[in-house]
């Protein structure tokens, strides 16, 4: 048997992190088994709400984070089409030949006659399930004009209850009483999202369908449309499943709250993850590991070495949580594996709109080593290397007040000038930089070496951490070492505080 697994979203948002983490177990999957097949389906059966931008970042998420995909809309495959926009001919001869076959049949209700019916129920206290009219209804309501017509999946009664055997969960009884009828065509000739569901899996020959949890409750209904479908066998010579597919349901991901996923956590759009400075590498790790754990506690891993060993017994029954803090620790493990080149190219997005002429290429590598340890996220690197550039920097007022405007702020200050306006500060190499320093501590006894390079890191840096203080004499060179000094001294500070 050949793997063939999907990912079915509907591009009516952007790909969030519920569908990134089904693409995710379905590539690790496929790629598991040799020849396994990871598809890409785009539901969009919902024309009002489904745009070509989602659809796009859909795309490019998974582009992002390295799932490409073997068939698809955009790649094409030997059981296309893969938009089920462009299937309906396909919905239509299935659901046709269960009408034919007697296991489908038009039902004509108005809106508000179901409402009405299903609020019956409920002042009776019982739950709502369709079940067929007589035909003598059936043939009234067809003969009135203008009642919509959809087409409804009958449930054979009494009908025992429809088992999901789960690969996660085990098996799961549903008791097929409290079904109904369900729509499988909507009045307006369209699919519903079961119907199309089961014929794309169906016809597409997919082996494995995992997924949220949230989609446990449409799997009885699914099911039955595959116990039906077997039945024909084929249409049009078109053959579908003779099995349904085996179901692995991943748990529901949460906030650490235990509530639903919001903007403040993990509703966010995968691409804007990308965007914010974290690595894909980084954010696939962090993905594999909600709802699903490596045998051997591995919380470390590529997608590579993942795929040999995932596995839907080790997929979670509970929820997994969204937790930022290991998202960021990930995140900077991934940064620090990085060579000088690689960290360069990463950084490059974030880095671009620097004024890098000052600078030589190797400059470039060598300062942003410089900051890569302290940042969390790609996007804090233009402020954390802002202060190489440019030929002044704003101190904040704190930072005057506390380090440079002290008396002995000052006295520093003062005698690193007189040092730098005799040239005997010698800062034209790392090393240089860093005998001077050493040589000039001494010159400030009784001072302790720390009340000295305080407010010589404010005066030129602007901040009280940061790079070494050697590395930035060096880079900003001793014309603008001066310049800074000098304006620290004069007083001259940002009103703004910097947190
Ligand atoms: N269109 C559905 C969704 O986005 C697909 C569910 C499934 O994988 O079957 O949730």
């Amino acid at each position: 048997m050949t793997v063939r697994v999907r990912i079915a979203p509907s591009p009516t948002g952007n790909l969030h992190v519920g569908t990134a983490r089904a693409a995710l177990f379905n590539w690790l999957f496929a790629r598991q088994h040799e020849g396994g097949r990871f598809i890409l389906r785009v539901e969009d059966t919902d024309r009002e709400r489904s745009l070509p931008r989602f659809e796009q970042n859909i795309y490019d998420g998974l582009h992002a984070l390295g799932l490409q995909w073997d068939e698809g809309p955009d790649v094409g495959g030997e059981y296309g089409p893969y938009r089920q926009s462009e299937r309906s001919h396909l919905y239509t001869q299935w659901a046709e030949a269960l009408l034919a076959t007697g296991k489908a049949y038009y039902s004509y209700e108005t809106d508000d006659e179901l409402e009405a019916m299903r609020e019956k129920a409920k002042l009776a206290g019982q739950p709502f399930a369709y079940r067929k009219p007589s035909p003598q209804i059936l043939a009234a309501q067809a003969a009135e004009p203008n009642r919509p017509k959809s087409l409804r999946f009958e449930i054979p009664q009494p009908y025992g209850p429809v088992v999901l055997d789960d690969a996660v969960r085990g098996a799961i009884s549903f008791d097929s009483a409290l079904l109904g009828d369900f729509v499988i065509l909507k009045s307006d000739g369209g699919p519903t999202y079961n119907f199309a569901n089961v014929v794309d899996d169906s016809l597409m020959a997919i082996t494995h369908v995992i997924r949220g949890e949230d989609h446990v409750s449409n799997t009885p209904r699914q099911i039955l449309l595959y116990q039906a479908f077997a039945q024909l066998g084929s249409v049009d010579g078109t053959p579908c499943l003779v099995t349904p597919p085996v179901f692995a349901h991943a748990s529901m991901i949460l906030a650490p709250d235990r509530t639903k996923l919001s903007k403040r956590f993990g509703a966010t759009a995968v691409a804007d993850y990308i965007a914010m400075g974290y690595l894909p590498e980084a954010f696939c790790n962090f993905l594999s590991l909600l709802g699903w754990s490596p045998p051997e506690g591995q919380e470390i891993g590529s997608l590579q070495e993942y795929a040999k060993l995932f596995s839907f017994e080790r997929m979670a029954q509970s929820p997994a949580i969204f937790e930022t803090d290991k998202l960021n620790f990930l995140n900077k493990h991934y940064l620090k594996q990085l060579s000088p080149q690689e960290f360069a190219d990463v950084a490059e997005p974030f880095v671009k709109d620097l004024p890098w002429t000052e600078y030589s290429a190797e400059d470039k590598i060598a300062l942003l080593e410089r900051v890569r340890e302290p940042i969390t996220l790609l996007r804090e690197l233009p402020e954390a290397l802002s202060y190489f550039f440019g030929p002044t920097v704003a101190i904040p007022q704190e930072i005057t007040e506390s380090v440079v405007n002290t008396a002995d702020g000052k006295a520093v200050l003062m005698a690193f000038k007189v040092a730098l306006s005799a040239n005997a500060f010698d800062m034209s190499s790392l090393e240089a930089a860093a005998a001077s320093i050493k040589a000039f501590i001494p010159q400030l006894a009784p001072l302790k070496a720390k009340a000295i390079l305080w407010p010589i890191r404010a005066a030129v840096s602007g901040r009280t951490h940061g790079a070494d203080l050697n590395a930035i004499l060096y880079y900003l060179g001793p014309k603008r070492v001066l310049a800074r000094v000098e304006e620290a001294l004069a007083g001259k500070s940002s009103p703004v505080s910097v947190a």
